[in-house]
């Protein structure tokens, strides 16, 4: 499809052409039952079959250990930063959190009903720009939580915090399948689908089973955790369509050559698109402390506000699609995710160049 722009949205993000044309291929006919996929019964063997594929595939993917629940569940990232809290912690219990920027203060704000919740560290006072190294961490604290890639700041951790025996607690809502992780150094990693995996609606985590066994708070079923894992993620009717896109995902990113071909990419994606701004001799910047800037969005400024106008329109008519900056932040970010190849970011370093040299 040669007319489809190159789509830097932060989220609901690009999904991979291969992905999108598979869909297309078996809407009308999914597995030869002669409907789609999104009309037929959950509890069916065909959606069935495919549910357990998708699972085995991310497991496979991510090297994750036979000790950790997967589960596919609704409500965006949003939802679970409450629901988490009710599930890991009592009502009693403390639980500590990293605030990196916009979706870690979210995190903690939503959390305050369920759990004493304390900012162990924040980079707030450096105008979130980049992420703490060292900090103190409550050893009764029932979890500790952070943000690894912050989407709208433009912050990524490349270590992990150091949490003793504290379970780690990540919200990777925009760096999920980006590149190797050890999983088992978590207690839960838990994404919204809507970056790397599929559409939104879907919100997929992984629990270490020993805090599934928490007793949590008093709470409904369809708020609890183990419930879901005991009925494999059917409790309820699931975002079918969203699994079944995750699934594809999947596969496609296996063919990439998983994720330390991922990884790579991702990385030389990154790398060339910030040369480009460290190079345009401040007609650009990024401000993000070096050692904590995002492979995933990468937000800059023009050196004068005047031209972002002019920018975006121009951008949007060379194919460019969705460079606008978060609201909060203002500017241009470019998020460029999985689905994002390098010739996608080299059209966008050729577009900034040529156009620093127009206005320059
Ligand atoms: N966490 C992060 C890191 C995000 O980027 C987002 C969405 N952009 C959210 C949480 C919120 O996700 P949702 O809208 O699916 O609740």
């Amino acid at each position: 499809h040669p007319a489809r722009p190159w789509n830097f949205s932060a989220g609901p993000a690009a999904l991979a052409p291969e992905v999108l044309a598979q869909a297309q291929r078996e809407l009308l006919d999914w597995r030869g039952t002669g409907v789609s996929v999104m009309e037929v019964s959950h509890r069916g063997r065909d959606f069935m079959a495919m549910a357990e594929e998708t699972e085995q595939d991310l497991r496979a993917l991510m090297g994750i250990p036979d000790s950790y629940t997967v589960l596919f569940l609704q409500g965006g990232a949003t939802q679970h930063f409450a629901q988490l809290a009710m599930n890991l912690a009592g009502p009693e219990d403390r639980a500590d959190y990293v605030v990196t920027g916009h979706w870690s203060q979210k995190a903690v704000q939503e959390a305050m009903p369920y759990v004493n919740a304390r900012v162990a560290a924040s980079t707030e006072a450096d105008g979130f720009r980049s992420v703490p190294t060292q900090f103190e961490v409550d050893p009764q604290a029932a979890y500790l939580h952070f943000t690894p890639n912050e989407t709208i700041h433009g912050t990524e951790f490349h270590h992990l915090p150091e949490s003793g025996d504290v379970p780690l607690v990540a919200d990777m809502s925009s760096d999920i399948l980006s590149r190797p992780l050890d999983v088992s150094k978590f207690g839960m990693i838990y994404a919204g689908a809507q970056k790397n995996i599929g559409p939104s609606g879907l919100v997929l985590l992984i629990v270490r089973d020993d805090l599934l066994r928490r007793p949590g708070r008093p709470m409904a079923d369809i708020f609890r955790y183990a419930r879901h894992a005991e009925r494999d993620s059917m409790l309820n009717t699931p975002n079918t369509w969203g699994w079944y896109l995750a699934g594809l995902t999947f596969q496609w990113i296996a063919a990439q050559g998983g994720l330390e071909a991922i990884g790579a990419r991702n990385q030389a994606k990154a790398d060339a698109l910030y040369a480009a701004i460290d190079g345009s001799g401040g007609f650009y910047t990024n401000t993000i402390d070096p050692t904590a800037r995002s492979r995933m969005n990468v937000p800059f400024r023009l050196h004068d506000e005047a031209l972002d106008a002019t920018f975006l329109q121009a951008s949007a008519e060379a194919g460019l699609m969705a460079l606008k900056g978060h609201r909060a932040l203002g500017g241009m970010r470019a998020s460029i995710y999985n689905a994002m190849p390098m010739q996608g970011v080299q059209a966008l370093i050729d577009f900034m160049g040529d156009f620093a040299r127009r206005h320059g």
